[in-house]
């Protein structure tokens, strides 16, 4: 279990971390979301021991990261994937991680294939690793010391769709026997399909937490039309509170049937209808992506 409680951290007057404490749990994946510069890879460094907290506390299985004695072996840790010796090959920083944690020789091969990195790519230098081969590579050695826990920034930047494919399976099998992941990311859909809890930060704070299913249940209905104005003055018209959704259309304030009844008497031609499901999420999330709203977006599900 992760635990952090009450992280504070300043940059000369920028907050970049202000009071934030949430868990994360065995047999979970916990995502991470926020948009960039919102304080998640700051949160993780303090979490991982490599940024000092002005204030607050982050510990892993209770004791803090610096107390874990041979950490590779408890905790895996992937916070940025070029930060590896440049000029070693995949397979030497592997064979160097595995030398520190005392692990014999043989768990280097065993991840080079669970990651899909080829005996020629495992012999290539850092340097000519594309991003997504980085990342594979540091989830190789964030799972060398075969940790119950895994922290993981941005591990899905750089990744192609059957390498997001690949990763959201590992990390599901991961979780289901009991390991737990903290990941980040600053895409919503990447962090929905994955995550079982959720974290939303923005401008350093905690604005959002609660299971998945929670957070994205029940929302209302979205519905867009050909003539938009015409579907709201229907809406209206029926008693039913509309108001402009995200994406486009009307985020109604009745179940899809209800709406679908009584659009079905008039001259309104529907081009969608289905139940808003994290729409709520969505619009939050585009708010703190907007950089404009700063505060005041809270939704709270149950703690984390
Ligand atoms: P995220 O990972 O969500 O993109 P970060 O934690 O990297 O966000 O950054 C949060 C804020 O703190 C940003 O405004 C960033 O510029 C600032 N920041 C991060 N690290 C430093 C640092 N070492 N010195 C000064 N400011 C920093």
């Amino acid at each position: 279990m992760i635990t952090v409680e009450n992280l504070t951290k300043t940059y000369g007057q920028y907050r970049a971390v202000d009071d934030v404490s949430f868990v994360c749990r065995p047999g979970q994946v916990t995502g991470f979301l926020g948009p960039n510069g919102a304080g998640k890879s700051t949160t993780m460094r303090i979490i991982a021991g490599l940024t000092p907290a002005d204030s607050g506390s982050a510990t892993i299985g209770g004791v803090r990261y610096h107390d874990i004695p041979n950490p590779g072996t408890q905790v895996g840790v992937l916070l940025d994937a070029s930060a590896q010796h440049a000029g070693r090959t995949g397979r030497e920083i592997l064979a160097i991680g595995a030398q520190t944690m005392g692990l014999s020789s043989s768990r280097v091969d065993e991840m080079l294939e669970l990651v899909a990195l080829t005996p020629s790519e495992s012999k290539r230098r850092l340097r000519d690793y594309s991003l997504g081969m980085r990342q594979r590579l540091g989830i190789a050695h964030a799972l060398l010391g075969d940790p119950k826990i895994l922290i993981l920034d941005e591990p899905a930047n750089g990744l192609d769709p059957a390498g997001i494919h690949w990763m959201r399976s590992l990390l599901r099998t991961y979780a289901d026997r009991g390991g737990t992941v903290l990941l980040s990311s600053h895409l919503l859909h990447e962090v929905q399909i994955i995550a079982d809890e959720l974290i939303v930060i923005g401008q350093g704070r905690i604005v959002a937490e609660g299971s998945k299913d929670e957070l994205l249940a029940g929302a209302g209905t979205l519905v867009k039309a050909v003539d938009e104005q015409r579907l709201a003055a229907v809406l209206s018209g029926a008693g039913i509170a509309a108001t402009p959704a995200a994406n486009g259309g009307l985020q109604a304030d009745a179940d899809p049937a209800a709406v679908g009844r009584v659009v079905a008497g008039t001259d309104v031609v529907l081009t969608e209808l289905r139940p808003a499901d994290g729409a709520g999420l969505e619009e939050m999330f585009l708010q703190l992506t907007s950089d404009t709203q700063r505060e005041n977006t809270t939704i709270q599900g149950a703690s984390a």
